[in-house]
């Protein structure tokens, strides 16, 4: 990693009034979570994406949805944040007179509990269940429900509070999302690989709104060349670097 692009996002930083965290599956993928909509990894295997974590297959075969996600949810649990939420935490910490919001894609909780302060779950949480009809009930998914239920207030089925494939984002979430990124005047890119739309717009609406985008990934990405920064690096790595750049221009 260059020093100077660590001093002068050191630099940024202090100036920065709003600043964003985006962040993607490849960040929660260092913690031995398999991505929830890349069907190249162990949970996917012999399961068909559509009959389990589609919208449309879980109302055909709720059991059988279920099932699968509770076993992702299990594996949530028993895993745990890595250096790289860590990291992002402490950087919040160190920027605490500043506005940060971390926006994820990621749906396992991972930045709550690794202790950031305002994150925005764009894709929802496996950690809670809703009422499909959203009738306004939601309840935390403890582990013991096995089996699908039904609304206690309207008797629609009950799901797990995420975004499945073939539903929308939640628009309260997505709005509250577009607004940090309209206002950042940092805005970092995390393990994502841009492929799921509308979410990967936000760093390109953060750009044309002044913002400067800071992307850090092991791989290009389609936003790399659009990039203030693009630093080819794992988060640990570069949020602990710079969390130190920052302590050490501190002291
Ligand atoms: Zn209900």
């Amino acid at each position: 990693m260059h020093a100077i692009n660590l001093k002068s996002i050191a630099s940024m930083l202090r100036a920065a009034r709003a600043i964003v965290v985006f962040s993607g599956a490849g960040l929660s993928a260092d913690s031995g979570i398999p991505t929830f909509r890349d069907g190249a990894t162990g949970l996917w295997n012999n399961v068909d994406p559509d009959e389990v974590a589609s919208i449309e297959g879980f109302l055909r075969n709720p059991r059988r949805a279920w099932s699968w996600l509770l076993q992702l949810k299990i594996l949530v649990d028993e895993r745990r944040p890595n250096a790289g939420h860590h990291a992002i935490a402490q950087l919040e910490e160190i920027c605490a007179a500043k506005q940060f919001t971390v926006v994820t894609q990621n749906i396992d909780g991972y930045h709550a509990r690794a202790g950031s302060g305002r994150v925005l779950e764009v894709h929802g949480s496996i950690h809670r269940v809703r009422c499909h009809r959203r009738c306004g009930f939601v309840a935390t998914w403890n582990a013991a429900s096995v089996e699908p239920y039904s609304c206690p207030a309207c008797s629609a089925p009950v799901r797990p509070d995420l975004i499945m494939f073939g539903e929308m984002l939640e628009e309260e979430v997505f709005a509250a999302a577009e607004v940090c990124s309209l206002e950042a005047d940092v805005f970092f890119c995390v393990g994502t690989s841009f492929s799921v739309q509308p979410a990967a717009r936000l760093p390109l609406w953060a750009k044309s709104a002044g913002a400067a985008v800071v992307e850090v990934n092991p791989h290009p990405t389609p936003l790399s060349d659009a990039a203030d920064y693009s630093i080819r690096s794992g988060a640990s790595q570069f949020f602990a670097a710079l969390c130190a750049t920052l302590e050490a221009a501190d002291r």
